[in-house]
C-alpha cells in the first residue's frame, strides 16, 4: 500500500515514515502543503496521513482542494489542535479520521488498518481467495490453514493483488506500491516478486494481463 506522508515536523515525519515502512506501507513523505497537492493529483495513493499546519498551503485547504476535485483517497488528519472547532472542521472537509498529536505508531497503524477496510468496503479484516488467506494486522499469509513466509515486497503484491480482486492492477501502480519515489527500479524486480508468489502460493493465483499487469479472481 502506498501512504503519502505529509508532515513539516522533521523529527516526527522521519519517525512517522520509518514505523509505518515497518508497519509494510511504501511511505512517501513531503513537507509542503502545496507539493502535496500537486502530487496527490497527478499519482495515485491508498491512503494520505496529512498534518494540518504546513508551509506552502494549510492541510485543511489541501484537503478541501482533492475533495473538491472528487479525489476519493482516504485521508486520516494529524493535529496538534486540540480543538473541537477543527476536528469538525475537518471531518466536514472530507477527512476520513484524524489523531491529536501526541498519538503512538500503534493507534495510528489501527485507524490505518481501519481506513483502508472502509474504503474497500470490507467489514473483515483478513482479506481472501480461494484457499489463500491474507491477515494484514498480524501480516500473516495461510494456505490451505498453513502459514507461508513471505518477503515485504511480496507481501506487498499479494496485498494489493487481493484488495483489488477482480480488477486488472496494471504494472505502473503495483511499482508505485511496492517503490513509491525512493528506489530505483530494476526492470524485473516485478516479475521476480510474482514469481516467487506463484511458487508459494499456486501457479493458478495470479493472472498476467499481457501489456497490463496482473490480476486475481
Ligand atoms: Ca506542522
Amino acid at each position: 500500500m502506498r501512504l503519502l506522508l505529509v508532515e513539516d515536523d522533521p523529527l516526527l515525519g522521519d519517525g512517522l515514515k520509518l514505523g509505518l515502512q515497518g508497519e509494510g506501507y511504501t511511505v512517501d513523505w513531503l513537507t509542503d502543503g502545496r507539493q502535496a497537492l500537486h502530487s496527490l493529483l497527478t499519482e495515485s495513493f491508498d491512503l494520505v496521513v496529512l498534518d494540518l499546519g504546513l508551509p506552502g498551503m494549510d492541510g485543511m485547504d489541501v484537503l478541501k482542494e482533492i475533495r473538491d476535485r472528487g479525489l476519493v483517497v482516504p485521508v486520516l488528519i494529524l493535529t496538534a489542535r486540540d480543538a473541537v472547532r477543527d476536528r469538525v472542521g475537518g471531518l466536514d472537509q472530507g477527512a476520513d479520521d484524524y489523531l491529536t498529536k501526541p498519538f503512538d505508531l500503534e493507534e495510528l497503524s489501527a485507524r490505518l488498518r481501519s481506513l483502508l477496510r472502509r474504503s474497500q468496503d470490507r467489514a473483515v479484516p483478513v482479506l481472501e481467495h480461494g484457499d489463500v488467506s491474507l491477515d494484514p494486522a498480524a501480516r500473516e499469509v495461510r494456505r490451505a490453514g498453513e502459514k507461508v513466509e513471505l518477503s515485504r515486497k511480496e507481501f506487498t503484491v499479494l496485498q494489493y493483488l487481493l484488495e483489488h480482486q477482480g480488477r486488472v492492477v496494471s504494472r505502473e501502480r503495483l511499482e508505485q506500491a511496492l517503490y513509491g519515489w525512493d528506489t530505483e527500479i530494476e526492470s524485473n524486480a516485478l516479475e521476480v516478486h510474482v514469481h516467487k508468489l506463484r511458487k508459494k502460493l499456486g501457479a493458478g493465483l495470479i493472472s498476467t494481463v499481457r501489456g497490463v499487469g496482473y490480476r486475481i479472481g
